[in-house]
């Protein structure tokens, strides 16, 4: 089934509608910005990657029907990657499909989580193992959120932005080198630009392949080992997926003869981003058997050619092994 991607991204909190909503939130975004949530149906999650399970889409579920919650009913995420991958995925199976749109409150989640229409939520270590592809109505990105996002917030948004320098825009991660977090977090209209420019990059990706069945898989770069780290070592997506991407430059450098990984390894830890972390090589490599992008023996892998221009490779379970550290 061909999915088409509609949802317009505005710039007014103010644009929702009142009436027939039930916005989802965590505790953070709730105490931070209580003023939003004043006379509205709201459900408020625990905050963090820990509570991206089953058991909380089963207590909105339920919430939902305490609300009275119908087909008519929009389903409205205010909040980061988290909040927008559960608030997807509830309005998904409620009543078998209701509306829904996003208000992304982090970095990471204007410039990625909330475009594209995946939604999901972690089993175990496994992450995003149920989930959904299905687009929200809208999204309203306003940037006035992040005045209150902490530091290590921004930092993990940088990851996504940096992987779109690297999977597609060589331009991008020059102007990144000449830039800082603090320079960003102090520049409004450059930062603005900035996440528009990232949402394109996204928004283009996905509107002509909705389902993954090919370059939507480029932006999988870094994630491969970045999922597969991410809930057993207790990294936050931004750093692990940058963990995953220095690996993913340097099988890049076996497969294609890539030879910029430390450009983008600089770029990285210049954005407060680790790039490596000391894991157990069988733990990681039984969660990577369980990864969606993996084919019998074989797992897509995404690498780089060169800076800007990235290509999918199908590798050997193997010689992925021999490549881990011990
Ligand atoms: P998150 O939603 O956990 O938010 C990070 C932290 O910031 C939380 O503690 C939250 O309470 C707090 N926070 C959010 N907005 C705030 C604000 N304005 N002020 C102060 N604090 C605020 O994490 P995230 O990094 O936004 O998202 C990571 C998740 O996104 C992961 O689960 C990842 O799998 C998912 N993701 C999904 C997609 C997709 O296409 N569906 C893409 C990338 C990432």
């Amino acid at each position: 089934m061909q999915q088409t991607i509609t949802a317009p991204i505005v710039s007014s909190y103010a644009k929702i509608s009142k009436t027939n909503a039930v916005f989802i939130t965590d505790e953070n975004i709730f105490t931070l910005h209580k003023k939003l949530f004043s006379n509205r149906k709201t459900i408020v999650l625990k905050a963090g990657e820990v509570y991206k399970t089953q058991a909380t889409i089963n207590s909105i579920i339920e919430q939902l029907i305490a609300f009275g919650a119908d087909k008519t009913t929009t389903l409205i995420g205010v909040g980061g990657g988290v909040i927008t991958d559960i608030t997807g995925f509830a309005a998904s199976v409620y009543m078998r499909g209701i509306a829904f749109g996003f208000v992304p409150t982090t970095l990471l989640a204007m410039v990625d989580a909330s475009i594209g229409g995946k939604s999901g939520v972690n089993v175990g270590i496994y992450k995003n193992m149920i989930g959904n592809i299905q687009q929200p109505q809208f999204i309203i990105n306003d940037s006035n959120f992040l005045k209150t996002l902490p530091l290590a917030e921004w930092q993990n948004g940088f990851a996504e932005i940096i992987k779109h320098a690297c999977i597609k825009d060589a331009a991008m991660f020059k102007h990144l080198q000449q830039k800082s977090v603090q320079y960003y977090q102090s520049k409004k209209k450059e930062l603005e630009l900035l996440i528009a420019q990232n949402a394109n990059i996204k928004l283009s990706i996905v509107r002509k392949d909705v389902l993954e069945k090919g370059d939507r898989k480029l932006l999988n770069f870094g994630h491969t080992l970045g999922h597969a780290l991410e809930n057993q070592y207790e990294l936050s997506h931004g750093e692990a997926i940058s963990i995953g991407m220095n690996f993913a430059c340097k099988l890049s450098a076996q497969i294609t003869g890539f030879k910029q990984t430390v450009q983008v390894v600089e770029l990285l830890n210049q954005y407060g981003l680790p790039t490596n972390v000391t894991y157990n090589k069988t733990k990681v490599l039984n969660a990577l058997l369980m990864d969606k992008k993996k084919e019998l023996d074989k797992i897509n892998f995404i690498v780089l050619q060169k800076i800007g221009k990235a290509t999918i490779e199908l590798i050997k379970l193997t010689d992925l092994e021999k490549l881990l550290q011990n």
